[in-house]
């Protein structure tokens, strides 16, 4: 994959980043700020990374590219990480002519951390409050620019919470979905955004915690992977290994947090309130007395639906099962209690499953040397 034409063009308040891999059209626009774009080079070429590992194309710029030497040095250290972790990835070369290499000499300033309105940013948001300067929020990979009211209801819901707490709202637009169209944005979503955000030459750029610590395990966003997107500008900072339970308790006090709540797309209104992650957030909340209005009240039966499939998911239940208890729901404490106990079950199964065929190999073995 040949990365080439990198331009920069300011129309009006935006601020638009184009370049190609190979035939395709890239295109990144940014709007509320008033920042150059520093490190545009080094935003464009991390993005393509992992596009050229899924495709297993390797990786190389023409003359408008010149990339940081740090983020060099680190994508060697993260293309090791992702290709042990994952079976659809592969080692891609990369090649660039040491004359594009640099260290830049401009100083970094601003912290930033993305907000998106889930449970991670929220927290995130309020914990680093005192010491951000803006939100970054982006458009065209969990949302799809096509889908122009999803687009504007989010958007005037980042808008707002950017502005009761008086933080600059920095909004980056991408056309990854058109550009890669066989590729699923889903799965290099935290990558992509943090390589977006490198173009803005900032200090510190914080990414939310998706799990807690017990609960890691190889993602797209990790505290081993996320740093290794720093530049030499930017210290990219994998934040808040608390489990979700604590975060829900921590941003339950806030009534923007609440009201501006968008933890699932699966609705053309968001939060469906049938989904797992919609009702888990419900009944964390439901534990705490507390409610949202952007998602339904819940009704404890609802959660007999939920199945749980991973170590990640079951603690969170987990930890809503005990703040149930401690907080006198016995009710939700009851129906938590069952779906966790259907998902130990569902392991024991597995446990003597596995046994089973460990016996009858053995047994096959020894009626084969006994003949
Ligand atoms: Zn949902």
């Amino acid at each position: 994959m040949k990365l080439s034409a990198l331009t920069l063009e300011t129309i009006g308040n935006r601020v638009v980043m184009s370049w190609k891999a190979d035939n395709r059209a890239l295109q990144l626009t940014f709007s509320g700020t008033e920042r150059s774009l520093p490190a545009a080079a080094d935003a464009a070429f991390a993005s393509c990374l992992m596009p050229a590992m899924l495709l297993g194309e390797e990786l190389t710029v023409d003359e408008s590219f010149n990339v940081s030497k740090a983020l060099l040095s680190n994508l060697a250290q993260f293309q090791q990480y992702f290709v042990s972790w994952f079976d659809d990835l592969q080692w891609v070369n990369i090649l660039i002519p040491e004359q594009q290499l640099h260290d830049n000499t401009v100083a970094p300033s601003d912290n930033a951390v993305f907000y998106s309105g889930g449970v991670d940013a929220s927290y995130s948001f309020f914990e680093l409050k005192n010491n951000i300067n803006h939100l970054i929020f982006c458009l065209g990979l969990d949302i799809q620019l096509g889908e122009h009211e999803r687009c504007e209801k989010a958007l005037s819901a980042a808008q707002q919470f950017a502005l009761h707490y008086d933080k600059n709202l920095i909004v980056m637009e991408t056309n990854f979905r058109d550009a890669f169209p066989e590729l699923s944005a889903k799965r290099c979503q935290i990558v992509l955004l943090i390589s977006y955000s490198l173009a803005l030459g900032l200090c510190n750029l914080y990414v939310p915690a998706s799990h807690d610590a017990r609960e890691l395990e190889p993602f797209i966003t990790h505290p081993l992977t996320d740093p290794l997107l720093s530049n030499a500008l930017t210290n990219v900072i994998h934040h808040g290994m608390i489990s979700r339970m604590k975060k829900t308790a921590a941003i339950a006090n806030s009534d923007q947090a609440l009201n501006y709540l968008r933890v699932c797309n699966a609705s053309s209104q968001f939060n469906c309130g049938e989904c797992e992650k919609c009702l888990r957030t419900m009944a964390a909340l439901a534990t705490l007395d507390k409610q949202s209005a952007a998602l339904p009240v819940l009704a404890p039966r609802k959660l007999r639906a939920v199945q749980i499939w991973t170590p990640g998911i079951y603690h969170m239940w987990q930890d809503i099962y005990d703040s149930a208890v401690q907080n006198n729901k016995a009710g939700l404490a009851k129906e938590v209690a069952k779906l966790c106990k259907a998902y130990d079950r569902k392991q024991l199964l597995k446990q003597i499953k596995k046994q089973i065929a460990v016996i009858i190999t053995d047994l096959k073995l020894r009626l084969l040397n006994s003949k």
